[in-house]
């Protein structure tokens, strides 16, 4: 065993069917008496359910939640924070509604419950992605990880199918990252190889019985082991290369990690033996390119970048992109590579070219 550090996010997790109704309970636990609770403006009804789990805590909803956290909407927000002389945040939705929470507790330090309702994983980083004047920044801080996590898996039957396989393939990427991230660990190891195992083993049944409970549950915990994944290890060229794609061309961030991943994966294959290894055992096959591939074709999603938005053009500023920004990579990162990789996921041509 190599020597390691393993450091552990103090979040709580409440997972299960039903747990939603343990809201007031747990902001008890956190002794707050005035919440506000932010979600998109699809979820509106949602949160008002969640005004019914939490009972007389709640001082507010803010349904402005919007896509890429713009600042804006956080200083409308934050002015409802402080009208409503609110103690704590309660995000109720997908990253959308979590960006914003984060980026509340960022300037405040006010507590967070967060109720996921997709599988992107936001609720378990210290990470914030925000946007001003059409430039999208990122930044770590302890106050930006939520206290309380409550996994519901009754508030993720509603994800469509489509929309729900592609959150899934998202939550994957991270945990193929964490795999041969610089500081993985053998603990981080362990829980990838068991979400990847999870959501790729439930990925089918979705397709088929996408309002089965039990299989939302494995989706739901699944995800929850990648976003765990994702909060605690350093992300390589797949999660750069969407960043700098979705900055780019404003390409819609499931669906770029959806297409993405199967290429990068191939690209590092040739120098990653152990994180190849344990990929073969959690998805019980031996080429995990092409499962990830056959899995997405299954799911009958977008399998090429040209298809959600890319211009074909575009492939050279995105290589001069990330090659004028290095950051960890276990191969590394070569022109006439990097363009291959992005003709071929640019075409959707699942083939086995990139050396
Ligand atoms: P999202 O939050 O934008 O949700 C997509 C849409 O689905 C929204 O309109 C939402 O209202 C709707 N929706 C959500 N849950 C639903 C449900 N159960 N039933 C029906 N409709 C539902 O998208 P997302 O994929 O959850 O999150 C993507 C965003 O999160 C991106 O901006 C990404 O950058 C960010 N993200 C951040 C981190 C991080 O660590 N900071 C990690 C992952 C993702």
């Amino acid at each position: 065993m190599e020597s390691f550090i393993y450091q552990a996010q103090p979040a709580r997790v409440i997972f299960g069917s039903g747990t939603a109704a343990q809201l007031a309970d747990e902001a008890q636990r956190l002794g707050l008496k005035r919440l506000l609770i932010l979600c998109t403006p699809g979820q509106a009804a949602l949160a008002e359910r969640a005004r019914q789990w939490a009972g007389e805590r709640v001082v507010g909803i803010f349904a402005g939640a919007t896509m890429h956290t713009p600042v804006d909407v956080t200083e409308r927000a934050l002015r409802v924070v402080q009208d409503l002389h609110a103690d704590g945040v309660v995000s109720i939705g997908g990253g959308s509604t979590i960006g914003l929470g984060k980026a509340i507790a960022l300037r405040t330090d006010l507590p967070q419950i967060v109720l996921p309702t997709t599988y992107a994983g936001s609720e378990m980083t210290p990470i914030l992605g925000e946007t001003k004047d059409g430039l999208k920044t990122t930044q770590r801080s302890p106050r930006i990880l939520p206290e309380t996590v409550i996994y519901d898996v009754d508030l993720s039957l509603s994800l469509p199918s489509p929309i729900s396989a592609l959150s899934a393939f998202n939550a994957i990427a991270h945990a193929v990252e964490a795999l041969y991230a610089p500081d993985t660990n053998p603990i981080i190891s362990l829980m990838a190889q068991e979400g990847v195992r999870t959501l790729v083993r439930a990925l089918p049944q979705l397709i088929e019985t996408p309002h089965d409970p039990a299989v939302r549950s494995d989706m739901l915990y699944g995800a929850w082991l990648c976003s765990y994944c994702l909060g605690n290890t350093t992300m390589g060229l797949h999660h750069k290369l969407c960043h700098t794609l979705g900055g780019a061309f404003n390409l819609p961030h499931a669906e770029t990690h959806t297409i993405v991943l199967p290429y990068v994966l191939e690209f590092n294959a040739p120098v990653i033996p152990d994180a190849m290894a344990r990929l073969c055992h959690a998805m019980n096959d031996d080429d995990p390119v092409n499962t990830l591939l056959a899995l997405e074709r299954a799911c009958r999603i977008p399998m090429a970048l040209k298809d959600i938005g890319m211009p074909e053009e575009g492939i050279a500023g995105a290589v001069q992109q990330l090659l004028a920004n290095p950051y960890a990579n276990p191969r590394p990162l070569e022109t006439i590579e990097l363009t291959t990789l992005l003709e071929h996921a640019w075409a959707g041509t699942g083939s086995r070219a990139i050396g």
